[in-house]
Order: C-alpha cells, then sequence, then structure tokens
C-alpha cells in the first residue's frame, strides 16, 4: 500500500509553495498605492495584496486612515479629483491633528 506517500503528494500539490502570499508588500508601496485602495482604484489582486499587508502592518493602517478622511474631504470639496498640491496640504494637516492628538491634551 502507498495510500500514505499518495496523501503526502497531494498534499504537497495542493500547498503551493508561494512567497508572495501574505504581507509580501513593502510599507512604501503599501503607502504609495493607499490612494488608489482607498478609491477603490485598484484591481483585485493588488486590493488583497494591499489589504494583508494593512492586516499585519499598524503604522501603514493608520496610513489608511489619513487617507479615507482626506478622501471624504476632497470629495466634498470638489467634484473632480482633487491636485496633488491639495491633498498634500490636506496630509499634512491631518498627520499634525493626529500627532497632536497622540501627544496628549496638553498640545
Ligand atoms: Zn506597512
Amino acid at each position: 500500500m502507498s495510500t500514505f506517500e499518495e496523501e503526502r503528494a497531494q498534499e504537497s500539490a495542493s500547498v503551493p509553495a508561494d512567497p508572495c502570499s501574505g504581507g509580501d508588500v513593502r510599507c512604501s508601496d503599501a503607502v504609495a498605492r493607499l490612494w488608489e485602495y482607498v478609491d477603490s482604484e485598484l484591481g483585485e489582486l493588488d486590493r488583497n495584496r494591499i489589504a494583508a499587508h494593512l492586516a499585519e502592518c499598524r503604522p501603514c493602517l493608520e496610513e489608511e486612515q489619513v487617507e479615507l478622511v482626506m478622501k471624504q474631504l476632497v470629495r466634498r470639496c470638489c467634484q473632480e479629483e482633487a491636485p496633488a498640491t491639495l491633498r498634500l496640504r490636506i496630509h499634512e494637516q491631518i498627520t499634525v491633528l493626529r500627532l497632536r492628538a497622540a501627544a496628549g491634551p496638553d498640545a
């Protein structure tokens, strides 16, 4: 009987050696694509990869919150997509507010 060997063979075949599963996205890549991510402009594959990274990376998850707030602000102010300079200014404002909030009530 070679049942045991057959099972092992099937098992190893069903688990591909995929180095790209899970958090293979670098923080710089994740942040660079966050705007597309929150704006639902990414394909399903990229979206899943960013989501997997956010699930494991708290700094990038907080960055996503910033992008989401900014998206709401931009949508409220503009019909068209905001220019990059406006996005940058809003991003700076939110980052300052966030740092101030993290510093405590005295700041
Ligand atoms: Zn990250």
